[in-house]
């Protein structure tokens, strides 16, 4: 893990890499928002980096960002973005601000229910799994679109758009990965179903975050790079 200046240092960098990416791909760099991926990371340390201007944070389960948000009582915003069970889906709805990872409707449904009774509407993203990997999440880019459509008409929710976890394999495998969820969000942008707004990408993370903001990110989930290896 790293220090404290050291957390600063590389929100700076990671900024920068961001931004030359933004550039090289004919984008402005304030529109492609960096979510500092938490988990297993010490709420001082994500101070540090909220302190060197980080304003979302990613973590993965409910519990651990329950803990972490009843000590940082800074105005950030909580995104979930790893996977959802239903039943922690109540939850989760009382503690994100975003949900990265829904990948049923199933899951939308319990997301809806809670957001109905607190009155709000939560931006929600659909996992795609691009890569085809088994040990991944997300529906397939084939049933995505019907899905999706689905999973926009329960109340309460908002889909902004799709995510991914691309390939672990080349770089150039990682590429293919987030081309296609483009082009999948732009067939799905066609399409103008109800309550769908297909502005988000969230793609990219400490070892391809630039491809993937070349490929069309909006969000980049950036964990290792900011923060250092996890234990
Ligand atoms: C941990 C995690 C990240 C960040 O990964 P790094 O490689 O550390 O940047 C991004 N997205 C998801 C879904 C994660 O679980």
């Amino acid at each position: 893990m790293k220090s404290y200046p050291e957390i600063a240092e590389a929100v700076a960098e990671v900024r920068e890499r961001i931004a030359g990416a933004a550039r090289r791909s004919g984008r402005k760099p304030e529109e492609i928002l960096l979510v500092a991926a938490t988990k297993t990371v010490p709420t001082e340390r994500i101070q540090e980096a909220i302190r060197a201007g980080v304003g979302a944070l990613g973590e993965n389960r409910v519990q651990e960002a329950e803990e972490k948000i009843r000590e940082i009582r800074d105005k950030v915003a909580w995104h979930l973005v790893g996977h959802l069970q239903t039943n922690k889906a109540r939850k989760a709805v009382e503690v994100f601000d975003w949900f990265h990872a829904v990948d049923s409707l199933h899951l939308a449904q319990a997301v809806g229910k809670r957001a109905r009774e607190l009155g709000k509407a939560v931006p929600v993203l659909v996992e795609v799994n691009t890569s085809g990997e088994v040990t991944k999440y997300g529906l397939s880019p084939e049933r995505a679109g019907e899905e999706l459509e689905r999973i926009a008409s329960v109340e309460g929710l908002a889909v902004k758009g799709l995510m991914t976890v691309g390939s672990f394999g080349p770089m150039e495998e990682a590429r293919a990965c987030f081309r296609n969820l483009r082009r999948l969000r732009d067939e799905i942008a066609r399409c103008a179903f109800p309550n769908v707004s297909m502005e988000h990408l969230s793609m990219g993370m400490t070892n391809d975050f630039e491809v993937a903001i070349e490929e069309g990110a909006t969000m980049v989930r950036i964990g290792t790079a900011i923060f250092g290896a996890r234990n």
